[in-house]
């Protein structure tokens, strides 16, 4: 079996150029938000590349992860290699425990199959309310999203402030899946195995699938669900988020 490096990585003309924003882009970040910037690193290739760089130009920048309860094995087994490799401690925000007995009680553990409110409501209990306690106390925050992951994601910017006052930096944002992969290669980065298994973008176990040659690199994710529901609310504005 071919792994996601020998499939994807590819130097293109410019690579140099794009590593050098995103580590201007992450440095300035660093800068204007001392001690308030965090990391949102979803354990995918692009945030352990955005730590990769963190870490290797000892940036100032907290990385902070969701456990949702429903990750793969393999997905959580990057948490402590991530400790291992940069001595970074990734603060990990869960759901309330309250909140999922009673959510599981009352819809059931695959709920997310039943309607998309259901799915919704799972995404909203498991990932938005933990992530805006990742992010309370935080003027800004980083993510690795990237304009060639979906048609949702085309016009991403290298930067937005939010609604709320925080800003938001997206270091990646016109990176190649070739790039974020010829990083990985040239710098050795740790990455989620699945991604070998042709899982392109990796989110909870029951709603993620891997994908096919030339597919949409989402499509693995709510692939029962069809185009513009295809996101978790984790990178709209939170009135939009949670409804
Ligand atoms: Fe629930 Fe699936 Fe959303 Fe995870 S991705 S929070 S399991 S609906």
């Amino acid at each position: 079996m071919t792994s996601a490096v020998q499939r994807h990585a590819r130097k293109a003309r410019g690579f140099e150029a794009r590593v050098a924003y995103a580590v201007c882009l992450l440095r300035e970040a660093a800068e204007d938000h001392a001690g308030r910037v965090v990391q949102a690193n979803s354990l995918g290739v692009e945030g352990m590349v955005l730590t990769d760089m963190i870490a290797r130009h000892d940036l100032p920048i907290a990385v902070a992860t969701l456990d949702t309860g429903k990750l793969h094995a393999q997905t959580l087994a990057l948490i402590p290699r991530i400790r291992e490799r940069y001595g970074v401690d990734v603060q990990v925000y869960r759901p309330s425990v309250e909140a999922v007995v009673q959510f599981v009680g009352r819809h059931g553990e695959n709920a997310m199959f039943d309607s998309l409110a259901l799915r919704k409501a799972c995404c909203a209990m498991r990932k938005i309310e933990p992530m805006q306690r990742l992010l309370a106390g935080h003027s800004a925050w980083v993510t690795g999203l990237r304009r060639e992951q979906s048609e949702a994601r085309r016009h991403v910017p290298f930067y937005e402030l939010e609604d709320n006052g925080r800003e938001k930096f997206y270091p990646l944002a016109d990176w190649s899946e070739a790039d974020v992969w010829h990083y990985v290669a040239r710098f050795d980065v740790p990455y989620n195995p699945l991604h070998d298994d042709w899982y392109a973008s990796i989110g909870c176990a029951p709603c993620t699938r891997a994908v096919s040659a030339g597919e949409d690199p989402r499509a693995g994710r709510w692939w029962w669900e069809h185009g513009a529901t295809k996101e978790c609310g984790l990178h709209l504005q939170p009135e939009v988020a949670s409804a």
